[in-house]
């Protein structure tokens, strides 16, 4: 064997299939029961329902936007996927619960502008050792506004980095969110975002049920062991998600180098859960990408997205991310739900009908994620997230989307950390195109 890959997510799979176009002899063990990893679309009601990633953060200049294309995958435009306070319709409500006016919505959009526009300069004045949340506080404090404005700012910046990070704002170093930045359009996927592992994993060796416990180097290669198989190749490539490889999962032998073991351990794993809720009918209003209820009324819930157009169904999302992205976890569904229906019945009145059906996740407790994304703690630095790609001796390499720090916590990201790894690998580059070579479009 050339290469054993761990892991079937997107970045296992992109670095097992150009391997497999250049030649290489490549198997991939996984430990679950299905490739995609936390893409994952829960078809038990009839439809779609992504439970992990559901949309491409930009469609400029992202590769995926070519391979979607190139396999067929119906898409549907749906721009506020990255938590973005305007661009397209959102029903704003504000601290009593009213609903904006076209004058106070944009409003409230240019104040996210203006107060951004300082946080960029703050943001680009701080170390690694300084909160998002001191450089957020900075930008506020050079506005000016009168409490209640910046508080509403101030939220947004809670929310955003739960969100987007998994974390509370006080964990996230102020240049957290510097990649940030959404190219393009964003959609979401009609048919299920898992079409896109399941039919790049079509034709390799995958094995799946076959949880890796051990990875020993030496100077000819390497050995991984799983609960009760060993096998052995001259490259292994380790993609399992960094709150797996955060609580040891794997034991390495020798021990991983400070190059590596320092970033793992100084990144963040970010938790960000979703509450899907379907109802009997619709009760929003027609237009909205998306709710939103302002201020101190937000806590827990203050986000949520009309998906209906994926399901065909009445459907909201909404999102738990950081603290209480790991409290809901720790509740039952009747109990989320319930909570969920409080906070809408308080924007929408008590004619808010009783779902229907329901979908929650719980990543943070998953073993084989223990999170839902890394992001960049305070003391780390995008550079961490490179630096745990390795190599280490010249055959151990990582991939994922924690090992890319240019684009962490995205589908993307991942993809691009599988195509670095298997040029490494091969010593040579190859185009991604090589990852539909010979495929048919279809969804
Ligand atoms: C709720 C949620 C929403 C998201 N939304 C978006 C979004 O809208 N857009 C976006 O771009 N990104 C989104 N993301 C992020 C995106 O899903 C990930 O960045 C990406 O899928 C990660 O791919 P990966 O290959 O790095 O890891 P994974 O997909 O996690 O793959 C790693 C694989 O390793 C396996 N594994 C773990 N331990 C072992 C072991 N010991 N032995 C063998 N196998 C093991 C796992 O089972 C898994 O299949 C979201 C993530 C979550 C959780």
């Amino acid at each position: 064997m050339d290469t054993i890959v761990v892991g079937a997510g997107i970045a296992g799979i992109t670095a097992a299939r150009l391997l497999h176009a250049a030649g290489r002899r490549v198997v991939v063990l996984e430990a679950r029961d299905r490739v995609g990893g936390r893409i994952w679309t829960d078809r038990t009601a009839g439809f779609s329902v992504d439970r992990g990633a559901s949309w491409i953060h930009g469609l400029t200049g992202n590769p995926l936007t070519e391979l979607v294309t190139a396999l067929g995958m119906r898409t549907r435009e749906f721009t506020v996927g990255s938590f973005q306070a305007g661009g397209r319709p959102i029903a704003d409500y504000d601290e009593s619960r009213r609903l904006l006016d076209d004058d106070a919505t944009r409003m409230w959009t240019t104040d996210v502008e203006t107060a951004d526009d300082r946080l960029q300069l703050t943001v680009a004045a701080s170390g690694p050792a300084e909160s998002y949340a001191t450089a957020a506080e900075r930008a506020l404090a050079a506005t000016g506004w009168e409490p209640e404005r910046a508080e509403r700012v101030r939220a947004f910046y809670r929310h955003r980095t739960e969100e987007q990070c998994g974390a509370e704002i006080e964990q996230v170093a102020a240049h957290a969110l510097d990649e940030d930045a959404v190219e393009g359009d964003e959609v979401i996927f009609p048919g299920g975002y898992d079409v896109l592992p399941r039919r790049l994993a079509e034709g390799l060796d995958v094995r799946l049920g076959k949880t890796v416990t051990a990875v020993i180097r030496s100077a000819t290669g390497v050995r991984v062991d799983t609960e009760n198989e060993s096998f052995e190749a001259a490259h292994v490539l380790v993609t399992v998600p960094l709150g797996v490889l955060k609580a040891g999962a794997i034991e390495f032998t020798p021990a991983l180098p400070d190059a590596v073991a320092g970033p793992i351990a100084r990144l963040g794993m970010g938790v960000f859960n979703k509450v899907f809720l379907q109802f009997p009918d619709r009760f929003w209003q027609d237009h909205a990408y998306a709710i939103r209820q302002h201020g101190r009324a937000g806590v827990p819930w203050h986000s949520w997205y009309d998906v209906s157009a994926v399901s065909g169904r009445p459907m909201l999302l909404t999102f738990a991310g950081g603290a209480w992205g790991r409290e809901i976890e720790q509740k039952t569904d009747e109990e989320v739900v319930s909570s969920v229906l409080g906070s809408l019945r308080g924007i929408y009145g008590d004619s808010v009908p009783t779902p229907v059906a329901h979908w929650i996740t719980r990543w943070g407790i998953d073993p084989l994620a223990l999170g839902s994304y890394s992001y960049v703690a305070v003391g780390s630095s995008h550079d961490d997230h490179d630096a745990m790609a390795g190599p280490v001796d010249g055959v151990l390499h990582f991939a994922g989307e924690a090992t890319w720090g240019r684009e962490p916590a995205t589908v993307h990201g991942a993809l691009r950390s599988g195509h670095r790894a298997a040029e490494r690998i091969l010593g040579s580059p190859i185009s991604l195109a090589e990852l539909t070579r010979g495929m048919n479009p279809s969804d």
